[in-house]
């Protein structure tokens, strides 16, 4: 059944969560968006890579939201087998002195020129398995530290026994985010499992072997969002998985920092943006590196009508997206009917959502991602005399959406506080929040809206991708200059950018804001159509062409898999 995969030998790319079907739950956010479009692209472009992680059935969480935003959650359970082939292949880990039973998937993800990428999903629900055990790979960022030590684990020590198990021959291994650094023991493992037989050599010689075969992209510019465990629970939980001495020299000798053990182990390192690789030079001195600035998937990101549109003028874009260049060649009057469309689209669904009621003719404002606190989803609110200002001179209409993790208080608060601000402003300002923001709703709302806000605190927005969904459709960001919006912004003509470079311009943000709004982007809306339609193209023109997961798999192929 796997023949025609493991024929080649093909780079393995292990991450916590792959969105590799819209309608599975199997990621949170950005990260499992981009491993998601990383795969629709390594598919499209027939290269040969193997994805690899959990299966997780009951996926992150449903999103529930009351009338008052207050914010529960519920298992948004799937059935592997409607969508993948259960494999014959089996392996095991000893998690806490106990036989863990790994099993898998194979999900044939396939791509739009006959190219497809095998996906592996690991399951831990098999027989022989404990209750606990079975569980393990069920809820994705669930459980407490334990239950996270265990599904790394899983991930990065599992899914290379797993792609050994099925026949796999793997010239290089790319870690999407830290979770899967165990990885690297299990290689060093097996490396002097092999050496020792044969030469009984030092250790530490092995090193340089094992990373000469691993990449490793880090995603995340907070010290405290970096995955660190307890050595006495790693002990517990790992044992004699692990070679406690060779962890220590690698991931810190306090605690197991997968960040470290992954930048230790890995010849190629990247960070996501330009300036996140600077703020990652900063965070991590004396390692190289590089910059691979991040791209979304153009078929899974553009709207059925904008596809329609660019299949009749620039037909093949999706598999060439450089092709976009030539959008001046589409009439002003086709790209405006196309959102249209789009935005028709938007608001039947909200209407069936929500029963609220927006208008086609009015510009809608998007922001939605994880409500979590650097995202500032409230710092459009700060103000919201002068919100309402703006709205009574230039009418608007708001659109919200986004999950908070089901142990972030603060983040659920912040989605009750929108709810409240939205019941204040209603009569002047209509402001809807999307239950459940998923795949399927991010390309209803970036698709329908008209301008895509964002206003991360500096410099905590690694890249950001959904502002390059935005562009690619030709939608105009407005939004704080960090992350990936630093090399997209070209001031009036991509979109505006809230404040500087510089954090110091944090807490200026919310009038930069307001500024723009009122003197800058809703004149322009209703005053200079031809030049908004003109904006419009320069998105797609400039942005749509660079920022797309095309151009970002070809250069990991040829900087960091190569
Ligand atoms: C693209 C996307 C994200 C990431 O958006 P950011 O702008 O990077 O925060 C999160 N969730 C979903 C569902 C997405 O499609």
């Amino acid at each position: 059944m796997l023949d025609h995969f493991t024929h080649t030998p093909r780079v393995a790319y292990l991450s916590m969560e792959i969105a590799f079907h819209e309608d599975l739950p199997t990621y949170s956010g950005g990260l499992g968006v981009l491993a998601g479009d990383s795969m629709l692209s390594a598919a499209d472009l027939d290269l040969p890579m193997v994805g690899v992680t959990l299966v997780s059935r009951e996926g992150y969480f449903r999103q529930h939201l009351d009338s008052d935003g207050c914010q529960t959650e519920s298992p948004e359970t799937w059935d592997p087998s409607q969508y993948a082939t259960r494999l014959p292949a089996k392996t095991s880990i000893q998690l806490q002195g106990e036989t863990v039973w790994i099993g898998a998937w194979l999900y044939e993800l396939k791509g739009h020129m006959n190219g497809c990428i095998p996906i592996i999903l690991l399951d831990t629900f098999v027989e022989g398995n404990s209750a606990d055990n079975q569980a393990l790979t069920h809820h994705l960022y669930g459980g407490d530290a334990r239950y996270r030590l265990k599904q790394e684990a899983l991930l990065g020590i599992g899914g290379e026994r797993m792609l050994r198990a099925l026949g796999f021959t793997i010239f290089r291994y790319h870690m999407n985010e830290g979770h899967s650094a165990l990885l690297i023991s299990e290689l060093l493992k097996q490396y002097r499992f092999s050496s020792e037989n044969m030469r009984n050599s030092e250790h530490s010689s092995d090193i340089p072997r094992v990373k000469r075969l691993c990449c490793f992209t880090t995603h995340t510019p907070v010290d405290a969002g970096h995955d660190r465990f307890d050595y006495a629970m790693v002990e517990a939980v790992l044992g004699e998985e692990v070679d406690l001495n060779t962890v220590k020299k690698l991931a810190g000798s306090e605690c197991l920092n997968m960040t470290q053990l992954a930048l230790n182990g890995s010849q190629y390192i990247n960070g996501v943006a330009k300036k996140h690789a600077d703020v990652s030079r900063d965070m991590f001195p004396g390692y190289r590196i590089h910059a691979i600035t991040n791209g979304v998937h153009p078929h899974r990101w553009v709207s059925p009508s904008l596809a329609e549109v660019l299949d009749t003028y620039l037909p093949g874009w999706c598999h060439e997206p450089e092709l976009l260049r030539n959008v001046d060649g589409i009439p002003n009057d086709a790209l405006w009917q196309a959102h249209q469309l789009a935005k028709k689209s938007l608001i039947s669904h909200i209407q069936e959502q929500q029963k609220t009621t927006l208008q086609l003719e009015l510009p809608i404002l998007g922001f939605a991602r994880r409500m979590t606190s650097y995202k500032r989803a409230d710092l459009l609110f700060s103000d919201i005399d002068r919100l309402v200002q703006i709205a009574e001179r230039y009418p608007f209409q708001i659109v919200l959406g986004g999950k908070a993790h089901p142990q972030d208080h603060e983040g659920k608060h912040l989605i009750q506080q929108l709810h409240i601000v939205a019941k204040t402003v209603k009569n002047v300002l209509p402001v809807v929040f999307l239950e459940n923001y998923d795949i399927a709703q991010a390309r209803q709302l970036i698709g329908g809206c008209d301008i895509w806000l964002n206003t991360p605190l500096r410099p905590y927005e690694a890249s950001g991708t959904s502002g390059m969904k935005a562009s690619i459709n030709g939608i105009a960001n407005l939004s704080v200059l960090d992350g990936w919006w630093i090399e997209g912004c070209v001031e009036g003509k991509t979109g505006w950018a809230i404040g500087g470079v510089s954090p110091s311009e944090n807490g200026n943000d919310a009038l930069s804001l307001y500024q723009k709004l009122e003197q800058q982007v809703l004149p322009m809306y209703y005053d200079r159509k031809l030049d908004w339609v003109q904006m419009m193209k320069t998105c797609i023109q400039k942005n749509g062409t660079y920022f797309n997961s095309h151009r970002m798999m070809r250069r990991y192929v040829c900087e960091a898999y190569l």
